[in-house]
């Protein structure tokens, strides 16, 4: 089978765990700190808190505006549930906006039917890797008093006017799961500007320790630290960051990479009529996360047809981006009408693409997706 996404993992990222290992070091410590330098400088913020996950993350950026029971926040349905779940962590409600269909973001259009004098917070997810126009979204929300915050998981090594994805974010949360161009094994980051934030960032992903364990230990055990609020243990292990800073190293090979591939299908799938593809938008470039492709309308079979039609191909493809609203744990839930969110997750599906994938194996997708959608393949 050709998998949808494999981490680009080497004997160098092997080292480095092994070299923390043997350091007798591995909870949070050194390694963590210079992860958390080298990669909000990379993407264009002063300061990183690295923790377990960009759910945890999120759950921290949300945490840190005070959002509370009786609050709201605008979040894409269209988005891993994570995003909503996340301001539900903090008793507050998700309020779901509809998406573009051309990149699957929130926009200034999409989201100010939905604010309320209960909105405490916009949160924007750069969908696949594909910035999101987060300058307009700012423009809406910040005579309003609102704060946008950014959910980046997906979006290391994308651009927005210019600069990475990131830069100038007032808070963004970003994932190192194998799913995304960097890995951690499991891990995320919070990144901002604000100096105050990253402090009690630190803080709150240590049981809201007055001291850091790590700062404990070095200064000799004599320090005596205070719990200053309710707080939660979403650190990073040293081994996790040290495997880290490789994969930082690797990025703009990966995006290269990815956008070379992604042009190649570009290429490949450009006369399967009505089919439409991921692509850079007016404001920026993708790191191609994700590749997705929407069926076109009058395709001949139910997307996960398709799916399982690719699969007796060989070809592990997955079923595009998920709406939160149609998922169990959100039944009930009021919302506006989301159109553009059900027809994107409803008729996309997310095809192979991954660093060492060789021409033959993108040619063997790319046939599949053909041959399915030519009806050829049913029998
Ligand atoms: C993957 C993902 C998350 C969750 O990341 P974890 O690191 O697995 O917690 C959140 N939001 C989006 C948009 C994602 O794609």
């Amino acid at each position: 089978m050709i998998p949808v996404m494999r981490p680009v993992l080497g004997e160098e990222e092997a080292q480095a765990a092994a070299e923390a290992v043997r350091s007798g070091w591995v909870a949070q410590g050194p390694r963590v700190a210079s992860f958390e330098e080298a990669f909000s400088a990379r993407v264009g913020a002063r300061h990183g808190v690295a923790v377990s996950s960009c759910t945890t993350a999120l759950h921290l950026a949300v945490h840190l505006l005070d959002i509370g029971p009786g609050d709201e926040v605008v979040v894409p349905s269209l988005s891993f549930i994570a995003t909503a779940n996340a301001v539900r962590y903090c008793g507050a409600t998700p309020v779901f906006a509809d998406v573009d269909a051309t990149t699957g973001n929130l926009t200034a259009e999409t989201v100010e039917p939905v604010i309320t004098d209960r909105t405490r917070a916009v949160l924007v997810v750069h969908q696949a890797g594909v910035p999101a126009d987060v300058k307009a979204l700012r423009a809406l929300c910040g005579p309003l008093g609102i704060p946008v915050i950014e959910d980046a998981a997906c979006a290391a090594g994308s651009t927005y006017l210019g600069a990475p994805v990131g830069t100038g974010a007032l808070l963004a949360a970003w994932s190192f799961h194998p799913r995304k161009l960097l890995t951690t094994g499991e891990g995320g980051m919070l990144t901002t500007d604000d100096p105050e934030w990253s402090v009690r960032g630190r803080r709150l992903r240590e049981h809201g320790m007055s001291v850091s364990a790590a700062d404990r230990h070095s200064g000799g055990g004599s320090v005596v630290e205070e719990y200053l609020e309710t707080a939660f243990n979403y650190r990073m292990t040293d081994i996790q960051a040290a495997v880290g800073i490789v994969q930082l190293s690797r990025l703009d090979s990966i995006v290269a990479r990815r956008r070379e591939l992604a042009a190649k299908y570009h290429e490949m799938l450009a006369d399967v009529p009505g089919l439409r593809m991921v692509r850079d938008p007016a404001w920026g470039t993708t790191n191609y996360q994700s590749f997705w492709v929407r069926l076109p309308d009058d395709c001949p079979l139910p997307r996960n047809e398709v799916l399982a039609a690719l699969a007796s191909s060989g070809v592990s493809a997955r079923r595009g981006i998920m709406a939160s609203h149609l998922e169990p744990a959100y039944a009930g839930h009021p919302h506006a009408p989301l159109p553009a969110t059900e027809d994107f997750t409803g008729r996309t599906l997310i095809l192979p693409l991954f660093h060492d994938m060789t021409d033959a194996e993108q040619h063997q997708v790319s046939e599949a997706l053909t041959t399915a959608l030519s009806g050829v393949a049913v029998s």
